[in-house]
């Protein structure tokens, strides 16, 4: 039963293992940086408007907690892309980061690697400091999550000839965004509300949203937000068009290793190969869909 179970999850893991992983932020620096460019995949137009949700830069004891309340109702399965600084060390507030990471991964969020420091890498010096900025993180977020980050984002969307040379080093490919409210510089909930739901209300395919659960506006807009688009969502089944999904990280995930073929007594093979998933516990949350983003990125100084 099990098996039987698993097999569609593993089959759409081979699927989803294909796909480009991030967005490209664009950037003033040039061209997209290779591990991190992607298109919207063949048919991304057709799948209908997706989200996926991400938050930078925390976690932030005062304010995490409030956004894990909202995504939780909802059911949304969210991407925390976190800063080593705040949860480092063995000061009350870094036990009680350390703590809010956990709680993060046992509602079924992910939390990815955003840099010890949240430096800009492509700086002068940052072929020195890039590979222990990420490397660093890394290890703490294994040391407090016991997971080792499977996602990674860079800071300011930053990209160059050394940064790219270190990410292929660490066999690490970047993920990006398509829709930046810039919700650090707004600061105010209405704004970032009505950013939002221009870029929604136009979204024809798959896009990776970038918030920063550091900023009280955008925490404040969350649940307005998700109210707006239950509204919409309403209006559009209503109207017979497509609504907005929200998507989890699944389609963002490394591949799994494979699990050898699973033959049955007279030497019949009945699953020809399973990937089996880092995160078992996550996996029904994932894994759907194909293509991304709309293609307007901009870059955060967040
Ligand atoms: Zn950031």
């Amino acid at each position: 039963m099990l098996l039987i179970a698993l097999l569609p999850l593993a089959l759409a893991a081979r699927a989803s293992a294909t796909e480009p992983v991030g967005t490209v932020p664009r950037s003033a620096a040039g061209p997209p940086a290779p591990e991190q460019a992607s298109a919207a995949g063949e048919g991304a137009a057709a799948a209908g408007p997706e989200i996926l949700l991400t938050f930078d830069d925390g976690p932030r004891l005062d304010l995490t907690p409030r956004v894990l309340e909202v995504l939780d109702r909802r059911g949304i399965k969210a991407v925390f892309f976190v800063n080593g600084w705040r949860f480092q060390g063995h000061s009350p507030e870094a036990n009680k980061a350390r703590a809010l990471l956990q709680d993060i991964m046992r509602r079924g969020h992910l939390v990815g690697n955003h840099t010890v420091h949240h430096l800009f890498l492509c700086g002068q010096r940052g072929p020195r400091i890039a590979e222990r900025e990420i490397e660093d993180n890394a290890v703490l977020i294994e040391e407090a999550t016991g997971m080792r980050p499977l996602l990674y984002r860079t800071p300011y969307g930053a990209h160059c000839p050394s940064l790219s040379a270190t990410l292929r080093k660490l066999g690490i490919r970047s993920t990006g965004w398509d829709i930046d409210p810039q919700d650090w510089r707004l600061r105010d909930p209405d704004k970032i509300l009505a950013y939002m739901q221009q870029r929604l209300r136009v979204l024809r395919r798959r896009a990776i949203v970038l918030f920063h659960d550091v900023q009280p506006a955008t925490v404040a807009a969350l649940p307005r937000l998700l109210d707006w688009i239950d509204e919409e969502n309403a209006a559009r089944r209503a109207a017979g068009r497509p609504e907005i999904r929200y998507i989890d990280y699944g389609y963002l995930l490394p591949e799994y290793p494979i699990v050898p073929p699973i033959v049955d007594g007279l030497g019949r093979i009945l699953v020809d190969a399973v990937r089996r998933s880092p995160l078992p516990s996550l996996l029904p949350f994932s894994l759907r869909g194909h293509g991304r983003g709309d293609g307007s990125a901009t870059i955060s100084p967040m």
